[in-house]
């Protein structure tokens, strides 16, 4: 993000501070469908530093997340909404404190949304996508953040919670961040992310072993469906500066899919000289889950909400498509030529 064109929405802390002084409060912390490291990272953190303050807290995910990412710090503690309805509503209705954490309106947390505007309780909103459109009593929103974590902790410090910090806490934080800037690679220019990151290392956090802990940690049968994306699924269309990888059904069957097997597979288009805009379909029960992502100011969040029903940041977004999977990717192309000119405008 531009640091320039930040949106800044950051309401006074204090009230929720001033209620989170009192041990005994139950806490729900939220986030979106498909939760990313960041999402989990940053909830794990609140959960956490909310459990040292002696309040009884949970976090609450629509859907389950990526095997990859159940090595962090308290994930027995997170309710999945789609597996344990009846607890997860539980949770919310009697939460004193609810926070939602890394989205930007209640379309993101699906069926926790209806559950969300009927509670009376005091709602926190953490988050670094542009537009957040909730009602909530705090926004912490700011969008020149690389991620929702780097938030968070601001968060913790501005509201006196930061001597409880300890080391898995910093490593939930670090781990959002790193995930959330393709471990450094983009989203992070600005000098506050490295701060942060400074003052997580003096927590003792073990860098390196977070990085394996994260990205060394796959199964083989992601890696071959990686490779027969690649090899097999992926188009490229350099007049558009376009490439794509899309999978069928029967081709996660065969491979053995899992949740989160997918992640990170939309950057490989981009890594190919030339191409600055990339798009992964995914067909699911009864949709097709589609992630796009672009290099320069080819503004994907705006291209998803037009066309498939998503959103999300300027260069990286996600939407969804109710046609067949052959459908979305033909749809998808026949969009491309009215957007050659802004595509293939660009310096490298
Ligand atoms: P991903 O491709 O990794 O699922 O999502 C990329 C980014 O877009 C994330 O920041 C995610 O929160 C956001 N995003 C993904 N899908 C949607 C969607 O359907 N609606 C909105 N508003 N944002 C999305
Ligand atoms: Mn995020």
């Amino acid at each position: 993000m531009n640091q320039s064109n930040a949106q800044i929405i950051w309401t006074d802390p204090a009230p929720v501070a001033e209620l989170l002084r009192t041990p005994g409060k139950r806490v729900a912390v939220i986030i979106h469908v498909n939760p990313d490291g960041d999402a989990l990272g940053s909830s794990l953190a609140l959960l956490n530093i909310f459990n040292k303050c002696g309040h009884t807290s949970s976090v609450i995910s629509p859907n389950n997340y990526p095997g990859f990412l159940k090595w962090m710090p308290g994930t027995e503690q997170v309710i999945i909404m789609e597996e344990s309805s009846a607890e997860a509503m539980d949770s919310l209705l009697k939460a004193d404190i609810i926070f939602a954490a890394d989205f930007n309106e209640l379309t993101r947390v699906k069926k926790l949304n209806e559950a969300f505007c009927e509670s009376k309780a005091f709602k926190v909103l953490i988050d670094h996508h542009p537009g957040p459109n909730m009602d909530v009593n705090c926004m912490l929103s700011d969008t020149s953040a690389s991620s929702t974590a780097e938030l968070v902790y601001r968060f913790i410090k501005e509201t006196g919670l930061h001597s409880l910090v300890d080391r898995d806490i910093a490593s939930c934080l670090f781990t959002g961040i790193m995930t959330d800037t393709g471990c450094f690679s983009y989203n992070s220019s600005g000098r506050k992310t490295w701060e942060t990151v400074a003052e997580l290392l003096d927590f003792g956090i073990d860098k390196d072993r977070l990085y394996y802990l994260t990205y060394d940690n796959f199964s083989e049968h992601r890696m071959r469906l990686l490779g027969y994306g690649l090899n097999e699924r992926m188009e490229v269309f350099p007049e558009y500066c376009t490439g794509i990888i899309w999978f069928a059904r029967d081709d996660l069957d065969k491979y053995h899919f899992e949740v989160g097997d997918t992640e990170g597979f939309v950057n490989y288009p981009l890594s190919i000289k030339g191409i600055r805009f990339s798009a992964l379909f995914v067909e699911k029960e009864d949709h097709v889950r589609i992630s796009f992502r672009s290099k320069g100011d080819f503004a994907v969040n705006k291209f998803s909400r037009k066309y498939f029903n998503g959103g999300g940041h300027a260069n990286a977004s996600g939407g969804e498509s109710y046609l067949s999977i052959a459908d979305t990717v033909r749809r998808f192309k026949e969009l491309l030529p009215s957007y050659k000119d802004e595509l293939s405008r660009h310096e490298d």
